[in-house]
């Protein structure tokens, strides 16, 4: 039952119903697609709890998936740093190498229950566009994912991918180019075919999007909270998950909300400065703002309009941010960090070097909070979520050494 039992931390920090985190979050969408929404959420309340439902999840989870994926912990960088016990949270080790599988995979059962015959999505570097090609082409589902022309160009081996498994790729061409332009475009097409399903990717989006990526994406701490136990005996002092849209941060944050002794913190991408357009740090730099249907932190530029974002790590630059984390934030239960580009490629080498595990570029942001804080927390223990593995990064890496932008230290 490994998606059950995370009703209680949801309400923990939903104040009020219909999908608010205290201000943000809601449904800020017009009518017709206010319909499609609420079919899909009154699909997602008969069954999140249902014996049948979850057991064909987890079915897929152990078989597909590769759960429970295990904890580590990095005795040579822990010794290296000579400050806190540092852990992982394998979600790198899933199918695909990442965390997107587990909601993608939840969302599609869901459109299966409700007679779906098409799949669409959006896709940022293509992470989340390969895992819902993957589970269409596990259902025989048509599926078409939208991209932004920029996103394509830099993502070319995810986008292959994405069409050996069957998948049609559209190009969004307005704006950015980008992400933002993806989801607009991707939910256009939503509300105009009837017999669509649309797999959101992170937890964003107009309710009842952040609650059903909650739902399917809290696996990662019910696993991890009773591993760190049989492991340790204790629970971690300080759990860190990469904050983009908030989906992993939001999955590995979920079983430990009630746990008041663990702290929880978000490492957003901090780019290569403060200054508008810099970064994509939409809890640590944005103010509230309403884009995509709901209401949270948004990156915005001095006419108050939706800024342009930047991250070396393309899974991350999206301009807002999950309604819950910016009311976890608002109560003070989580803090969030910005981190540099800088920072997460040094952590990126040094996981890899001290211990065997290249981790995706996302990841490498909340490693490298963990690297910086650790030297001051003498005998603490951090559980860093490890969302994805660096594979994918490689090409990115190697064109910044030839070009000496960075150092292999
Ligand atoms: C997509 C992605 C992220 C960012 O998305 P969230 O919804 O914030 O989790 C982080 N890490 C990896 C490996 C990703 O693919």
């Amino acid at each position: 039952m490994s998606t059950q039992s995370n009703n209680s931390n949801i309400q923990n920090s939903q104040e009020n119903s219909l999908g608010f985190y205290g201000s943000h979050g809601g449904q800020f969408v017009p009518d017709e697609m206010k319909a499609r929404l609420n079919e899909v959420a009154d699909c997602f309340n008969k069954y999140k709890n249902d014996k049948n439902f979850l057991a064909e999840l987890d079915d897929l989870y152990k078989h597909f998936c590769g759960r429970p994926t295990p904890i580590f912990y990095c005795e040579n960088l822990s010794k290296q740093l000579g400050g806190a016990d540092i852990y992982l949270k394998r979600e790198d080790l899933n199918h695909l190498g990442a965390h997107k599988l587990n909601n993608a995979l939840g969302q599609l059962l869901l459109a299966k229950r409700m007679g779906k015959t098409r799949i669409i999505a959006e896709t940022g570097a293509g992470q989340h566009g390969v895992a819902t090609a993957a589970v269409s082409a596990l259902y025989g589902l048509k599926c078409t994912i939208y991209m932004g022309e920029e996103d394509i160009r830099r993502q070319e081996l995810n986008v292959l991918r994405m069409r050996m498994m069957g998948a049609e790729v559209i190009a969004a061409t307005s704006g950015q180019k980008t992400l933002k332009e993806a989801v607009d475009e991707a939910l256009e097409a939503f509300v105009n075919d009837p017999e669509s399903f649309y797999v959101l990717g992170s937890a964003v989006g107009p309710y009842p999007y952040p609650e059903i990526v909650h739902h399917f994406q809290s696996v990662i701490s019910f696993e991890a909270r009773e591993q760190f136990q049989t492991m340790t005996n204790s629970l971690p002092d300080m759990v860190v998950a990469c904050v983009g849209g908030g989906s992993n941060a939001i999955g590995m944050f979920s079983h430990f909300i009630k746990d008041k002794d663990v702290a929880l913190v978000g490492a957003e991408p901090g780019g290569i400065g403060n200054k508008i357009g810099e970064h994509a740090a939409s809890l640590v730099h944005g103010k509230e703002s309403i884009l995509h249907g709901f209401k949270s932190y948004v990156c915005l530029d001095e006419k108050g309009e939706v800024a342009p974002v930047y991250s070396i790590s393309a899974g991350l630059d999206y301009p807002s941010v999950s309604p819950e984390h910016a009311h976890l934030k608002d109560i003070g239960r989580a803090s969030y960090v910005a981190v540099t580009d800088e920072e997460a490629i040094k952590a990126f080498f040094i996981l890899s070097k001290s211990q065997g595990i290249i981790p995706a570029l996302e990841s490498a942001h909340a490693l490298a909070h963990a690297i910086k804080v650790a030297p001051n927390m003498k005998g603490k223990k951090i559980l860093v979520c490890l969302s994805g593995r660096g594979d994918k990064d490689v090409d990115q890496i190697s064109a910044m050494l030839k070009e000496n932008k960075i150092q292999m230290s």
